[in-house]
């Protein structure tokens, strides 16, 4: 089973800070810029609903086992709630819930018509044969059922899922509903409803989003050096296109290591996760320790693996000019200040890996209106999306003087205060 984000990187043995905490604090600090509606911060601080299901499956061997699922759903002021799904031993309700929120800020600084959502279950993926997977799946799919559809919450990939899922997802719902309803999944196979491109497309705007800054710090990507932690479907995509692109990639790593070359390494010839899983320290080039990678000289750094991996303990080791983080959540809050107080942009995550949940909405729209579109169009309309977004959140960087993860988050919440006071607290 391969995965969006992969098993790319080793989870932090004691995360530094949950993803609930990390997106409240971000959340109180970006309101503070703004002249908000203290009752809407408020509002936004929590989710309308949490589901959380059990999930009994019978094993290969005849055993019945049970797994715990949720699915997270912050906020719909603007559309339906959009989010992956993820198969990771770390899910938790409040991990679920901070990354619903940060849907909910990523599909507003985009603007798109969703809210947030995430969810998951409990579970390693590796541990399961592809039938177990399947039947964990469908059973998941039938326990959250009425929670979800095309026009109420609408999952995606995410850790440890991929189209293979969301097509079995696609086929529970479906059953279920006595008709075929692609548009209840985004990130499905093309064979049945899914977008070309929607695999590469957080990956993609990850290097749209390089490039922009590179443009932006005066640099040109023939002279800038990348390091890339993760080499599943984000950070091998951003990877080669950024190769391709003419930028020199000297470092990428999995789950087992980094490999380093500072003459270049070639991303189009290294396996990606779901290609073969953990190939990258087979590759010819000196061998270093994921977090080694992160303390690289090089210009741009980023993190497209698994959340808190530059925490307070590790930043001001960070020696790259510019982050683009992969990942969703990949630096901590205490983190974020001292790259802060040291002059090292971060290009946060709800706008660098946005590409995903904006191919997403194409998909969407592709199955509601029974239309495919070509993958030039796809590509061409992301980085059109890509660009504008850039261009709202620096926008706020020059006016505002902050930070770029504060100005998307200033993007974002004026556009989700303003629908809030525009549609008011029901009844
Ligand atoms: N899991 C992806 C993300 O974190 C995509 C979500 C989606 O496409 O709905 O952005």
């Amino acid at each position: 089973m391969s995965s969006e984000t992969a098993h790319a990187a080793a989870r932090p043995e004691e995360p530094t800070e949950s993803a609930l905490a990390t997106a409240r604090r971000q959340l109180a600090r970006a309101a503070g810029e703004l002249d908000i509606d203290p009752n809407v911060v408020e509002r936004l601080r929590h989710p309308a609903k949490v589901h959380e299901v059990t999930v009994p499956i019978e094993r290969d061997d005849g055993t019945v086992e049970v797994f715990s699922g949720y699915r997270a759903q912050h906020d719909s002021v603007r559309g339906p709630y959009k989010g992956g799904l993820r198969f990771h031993p770390g899910v938790t309700r409040d991990e679920s819930v901070g990354l619903a929120m940060w849907m909910t800020w990523k599909c507003a600084v985009m603007d798109l018509p969703f809210g947030g959502a995430k969810g998951g279950v409990v579970v390693d993926p590796k541990s399961l044969s592809d039938a177990e997977m399947e039947r964990l799946t469908r059973r998941f799919t039938e326990e959250v059922r009425a929670a979800i559809g095309p026009n109420q919450d609408i999952p995606a990939p995410d850790m440890g899922t991929d189209a293979q899922t969301m097509a079995w997802i696609m086929d529970a719902y479906s059953m279920q509903e006595g008709e075929t309803i692609p548009g209840v999944v985004t990130g499905k196979p093309p064979v049945v409803g899914g977008s070309y491109g929607r695999e590469t497309a957080p990956g993609r705007s990850v290097a749209i989003v390089t490039r922009e800054a590179c443009d932006y710090y005066d640099r040109s990507l023939a002279e800038t050096t990348v390091g890339v932690q993760g080499f599943g479907s984000v950070g091998a995509s951003a990877a080669r296109l950024l190769d391709e692109w003419g930028a020199t990639v000297v470092a990428v790593s999995d789950v087992n290591g980094a490999v380093y070359d500072p003459g270049g390494l070639d991303p189009a010839a290294i396996p990606a996760h779901d290609e073969e899983p953990e190939a990258v320290t087979g590759v010819d080039g000196e061998a270093l320790s994921n977090e080694e990678l992160l303390e690289l000289d090089v210009d741009v750094l980023v993190p497209a693996a698994v959340g808190n991996v530059i925490t307070e303990e590790n930043a001001n080791d960070v020696r790259a000019d510019i982050v683009v983080e992969g990942a969703n959540g990949p630096t901590t809050f205490g983190a974020d200040a001292v790259l802060e107080e040291r002059g090292v942009p971060v290009i946060p995550d709800i706008l660098a890996n946005a590409g995903g949940v904006t191919v997403s909405y194409f998909e969407w729209l592709q199955d509601i209106n029974r239309r495919s579109w070509s993958l030039d169009r796809v590509n061409e309309e992301l980085d059109a999306e890509m660009r504008t977004a850039w261009n709202a959140v620096r926008e706020e960087v020059d006016a505002r003087g902050v930070t770029w993860r504060d100005a998307a988050y200033v993007v974002a919440l004026s556009r989700l205060a303003e629908a809030h006071e525009a549609r008011g607290l029901w009844p």
